[in-house]
């Protein structure tokens, strides 16, 4: 089981900032911005590559999500959403997760 999960099950005390149906969110413990916070589906999807067809309303739900809480965070005209598929990628918990980033400036090409 990931941290992840324990989070989703409330096995682990975290400060909950949205939370609906499909998902919930929560502010990362290394925050790698000013605005740092993870949305993840409640359902466990290791990672993104290991979704399919099946997905794809919780996936556009993820998306959504992160809309309301950019919104929520007063930053709705500047944020980036990040997904880490597999270890060579950065991916280190492996349930599906979106990072929302925001709060300084972002430069492109990402790390
Ligand atoms: P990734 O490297 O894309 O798999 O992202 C995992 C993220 O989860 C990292 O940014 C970690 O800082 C974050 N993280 C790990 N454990 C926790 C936790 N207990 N609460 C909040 N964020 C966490």
């Amino acid at each position: 089981m990931t941290i992840f999960k324990k989070i989703i099950d409330k096995e682990i005390p975290t400060d909950i900032l949205y939370e609906d149906d499909f998902c919930i969110a929560f502010n990362d413990i290394n925050p790698q911005a000013p605005i740092h916070i993870l949305i993840i589906p409640k359902k466990e999807i290791p990672q993104l590559s290991l979704s399919d067809e099946n997905d794809s309303e919780l996936l556009g739900k993820l998306l959504i999500a992160a809309n309301k809480i950019a919104e929520d965070h007063e930053t709705k005209d500047a944020f980036r959403i990040v997904i880490n598929n597999g270890a060579k990628a950065g991916q280190s918990v492996f349930h599906l997760h979106l990072h929302l980033l925001a709060g300084r400036p972002l430069s492109w090409p990402p790390g």
